[in-house]
């Protein structure tokens, strides 16, 4: 393929993900060279950029150019991937190259906060700048395998154009043109994700002093937590119902974790994951609601108690 001075390609698609544009990529760290080498290995015109040198080796090896610089990368590619470390490395990289990206479309998958994400998409739409945002749920070996999944928000425009693209690294899921959403559903998901592992852990921790390993553990804990991810959908239509006085329900009284409790001491074990769980419940006992169903406990949660920062 050749490509003119803005890095449009003259070859043909061929229907399988691929577009005749030449695709840039900026960031070679695990991540951004996963993303690259999938763009490669299906076939797409693929420059790549990295910081520091050396990182573009093996992806050049398998058909990818190497820019010198940021900058020689953009002007190659009509679309830029973005996969830095962090928000303020993304504007490091992209502040002055700004003029270079006007009338390209931008791709951003650093991780970033939902904020970070808006004010990106701000300065982006001041620069003529097309700009989608995304969030990686997949570590770099899941990308392009089952289940890896990317989330996006931000420009409908560039998502619907070169989403047989991004197919290539995952499932992707488009959730409108607010550029923050992607990044608020991928740091929920991940938020659900550590507070469930901190509970794996705590169990861990709790029959360790038994002789349990954390592995005959883990054998026990997966096929469980499994099974009760079954229940995420009947709380889910409580608390969108709003009403936590629905029948058959657990209760808050029910699910009182002092047992949990007693059992982590008498182990010798810390309780703090446990305690921060039975708090949300007894906050709202406390409020008068102990018959209601142990999903209200979403509501200690919407509404902080007084004198407890968001922050904290
Ligand atoms: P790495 O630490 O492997 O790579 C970081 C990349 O950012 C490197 O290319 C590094 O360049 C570059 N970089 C950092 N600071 C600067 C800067 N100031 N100027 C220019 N380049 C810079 O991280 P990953 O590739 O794993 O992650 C990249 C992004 O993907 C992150 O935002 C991460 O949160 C996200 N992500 C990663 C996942 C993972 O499992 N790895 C999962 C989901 C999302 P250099 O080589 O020169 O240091």
């Amino acid at each position: 393929m050749t490509t003119d001075g803005n890095g449009n390609g003259n070859d043909s698609g061929n229907g399988s993900g691929r577009s005749d544009e030449r695709v840039s990529v900026l960031g070679l760290g695990a991540m951004g060279s996963a993303l690259a080498d999938a763009l490669v290995k299906a076939g797409h015109a693929t420059t790549v950029w990295n910081r520091s040198p050396g990182k573009a080796d093996g992806l050049v090896a398998r058909g990818a150019e190497a820019a010198a610089t940021a900058g020689d990368a953009v002007r190659a590619g009509r679309l830029v991937i973005v996969c830095l470390l962090d928000h303020a490395s993304v504007h490091e990289v992209l502040d002055p190259l700004s003029r270079e990206l006007a009338g390209r479309a931008l791709v951003n998958v650093t991780t970033t906060s939902p904020e970070q994400s808006r004010e990106l998409a701000a300065w982006a739409d001041r620069a003529g700048i097309a700009y989608l945002d995304g969030g990686i749920m997949a570590v770099p070996q899941m990308i392009g395998e089952p289940g890896s999944s990317v989330l996006y928000s931000g420009s409908a425009d560039v998502f619907r154009r070169y989403e047989p693209l991004l197919d290539l690294w995952g499932t992707s899921t488009y959730f409108g043109e607010d550029p923050g959403l992607a990044s608020l559903y991928d740091l929920a998901l991940l938020a659900s994700m550590y507070v469930m592992f901190a509970g794996f852990m705590h169990g861990a921790a709790m029959v360790a002093p038994a002789g349990v390993t954390a592995g005959e553990f883990a054998a026990m804990a997966a096929p469980w937590l499994t099974a009760m991810t079954g229940s995420f959908r009947e709380y889910a239509e409580v608390i969108d119902g709003g009403d936590y006085t629905v029948e058959g329900q657990q209760s808050l009284e029910f699910s009182d974790l002092g047992d949990i409790l007693t059992a982590s001491s008498d182990q010798g074990v810390g309780t703090e994951a446990v305690a921060m769980v039975q708090g949300l419940i007894r906050r709202q006992i406390d409020a008068g609601h102990g018959a209601e169903g142990f999903a209200r406990i979403f509501e200690s949660i919407r509404r902080p108690a007084q004198g407890v920062s968001p922050r904290t």
